[in-house]
């Protein structure tokens, strides 16, 4: 089978008999195949059941009745619910459980015929930012698999990047989808806060939330995008504005205002590589007829303590679930109902979810929750009222994904600080609720793949990618 650059390509291969579901069903089982076990990007793969969905929807493709997504093959991270499937965010603790129901994105991908091919290694619970905190090994980067992919959604995002998959689904709290799509060179999109449902999301901090996207190509992003979005009575929190169809690509006449945040380029620790290519996709925005704004911010170095206070509160709230009684792991012979919870939690979590309940329950504690929890509470509010603003005079706010490219698995490892270090670009945007994607830009001196983060005002998805297929469209990506 050739490989299609867009799903629209293959939908037009698929409509005119040139190919089947059923041959690109059997395409991605072949690179799964050949490169899993080394990158050990899918934790568990259904090829019996894609394939015999394959064959039932290249029916419906015969009879005409086939849905939007047809012959879409997606795989999603450890974190969704799908039916009858196991679900263990990467986590001990879940192991062996079976979800009862489908998450909502994952269920709406399915009702238009795309077919889900397995679920994806990532951070156990989402927390981490190399793929290095899953208890089911990391996931090594295809590029070089002595490198991380990033995380936590490293699994699905290297999927992609080898064609395991055409498209996957991760989530992204505080960079999880936008993080490891600059590591591996793909396109990465983290909507506005409920602007997806997130029933059947295993939570991890539920303010800042969202499932999330990656794809090789602007348009496969934006079907799969439309195709989750938009209310659902299952989540009270999803948004019931309008979703506007978002692979219609609008026209790009009307050249908008990018706002460089500089602050990002000139920070400490910043690899010169990431500034300089970061300077050339600014060049190439100029000369596309882009206007560039210069823009500064105070908060950027209070978002990551913003950040982890919150989302560690809330993480410790939302794992107390896992007790032992309800779902997953369950110690053998506990003396009493309080060892059992004691020990089924601390057998059943690994190191830095824990140290994430500690410190959590440590901000929430009531003689430190103002100091700590309401404290943060009122910067994130400044930092999105400070976003907020700038969105008066620019349509996008550019900067690097990430301060480096790819580092080795086991680096970071020593201190885990430095692996915090590596969200300070994209804890923004889910502080303020904004949708953020991260574009594949450039390479450096080894050839490691580099990415632009760009994020607009919230419910501009539609702006976002259109701007995005149109720098697509100039880079000769497309
Ligand atoms: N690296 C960040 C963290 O560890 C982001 C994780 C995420 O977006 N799920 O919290």
């Amino acid at each position: 089978m050739t490989t299609f650059n867009s799903y629209s390509e293959l939908r037009t291969a698929l409509s005119s008999g040139k190919t089947t579901c059923r041959e690109v069903v059997d395409f991605h089982l072949e690179q799964i195949e050949k490169k899993n076990q080394e990158l050990n990007a899918f934790l568990e793969v259904y090829a019996d059941e894609a394939r015999k969905q394959a064959e039932e929807i290249d029916q419906k493709v015969k009879d005409g009745t086939a849905g939007k997504l047809a012959g879409l093959v997606v795989g999603i991270k450890d974190v969704l619910a799908y039916k009858d499937h196991p679900s263990s965010a990467g986590s001990q603790i879940l192991k062996g459980y079976n979800s009862p129901f489908t998450a909502t994105a994952v269920q709406r991908l399915i009702d238009e015929d795309a077919i889900i091919i397995g679920r994806q290694n990532c951070d156990e619970f989402a927390m981490g930012s190399s793929n290095e905190n899953s208890s089911y090994g990391p996931a090594k980067n295809g590029i070089n698999p002595n490198l991380v992919p990033g995380g936590s959604s490293g699994g699905s995002a290297v999927a992609v990047q080898m064609d395991m998959c055409r498209v996957s689904l991760g989530t992204d709290t505080g960079g999880s989808v936008r993080q490891p799509a600059s590591f591996c060179g793909i396109y990465g999109i983290k909507p506005s806060y409920s602007r997806v449902s997130r029933y059947g999301l295993i939570a991890y901090g539920s303010s800042f939330d969202c499932i999330g996207v990656f794809s090789k190509n602007v348009y496969d992003m934006a079907l799969t995008l439309e195709t989750m979005a938009g209310k659902d009575p299952k989540d009270a929190t999803s948004s019931s504005t309008e979703v506007p169809s978002y692979s219609n690509f609008g026209s790009n006449s009307e050249k908008k205002v990018v706002g460089v945040l500089k602050e990002t380029l000139e920070m400490e620790g910043v690899d010169p590589e990431v500034v300089e290519s970061t300077k050339s996709f600014i060049s190439l925005l100029e000369k596309n007829g882009y206007q560039i704004k210069e823009i500064h911010t105070p908060y950027l170095h209070k978002a990551l303590p913003v950040y982890y206070i919150l989302t560690t509160a809330e993480a410790s709230t939302n794992l107390s679930r896992f007790d032992g009684v309800r779902y997953g792991y369950r110690v053998e012979d506990p003396e009493n109902l309080q060892d059992m919870y004691e020990r089924s939690r601390t057998e059943g979590f690994g190191e830095e979810v824990k140290r994430r309940i500690m410190l959590g329950t440590f901000v929430l504690s009531a003689s430190y929750y103002d100091a700590y929890f309401t404290k943060a509470q009122r910067v994130r509010r400044l930092i999105r009222e400070d976003i907020k603003k700038k969105f008066e005079e620019v349509d996008f706010i550019l900067n690097p994904t990430t301060p480096s490219p790819a580092f080795g698995i086991g680096e970071k490892k020593k201190n885990i600080l430095d692996l915090y270090l590596t969200d300070i670009f994209t804890v923004q945007a889910p502080i303020g609720g904004f949708p953020a994607i991260s574009i594949p830009y450039g390479n450096n001196k080894e050839g490691l793949p580099l990415g632009i983060h760009i994020m607009a005002d919230a419910f501009k998805e539609k702006e976002l990618l259109d701007f995005t297929k149109n720098i697509e469209d100039i880079s000769g990506r497309s």
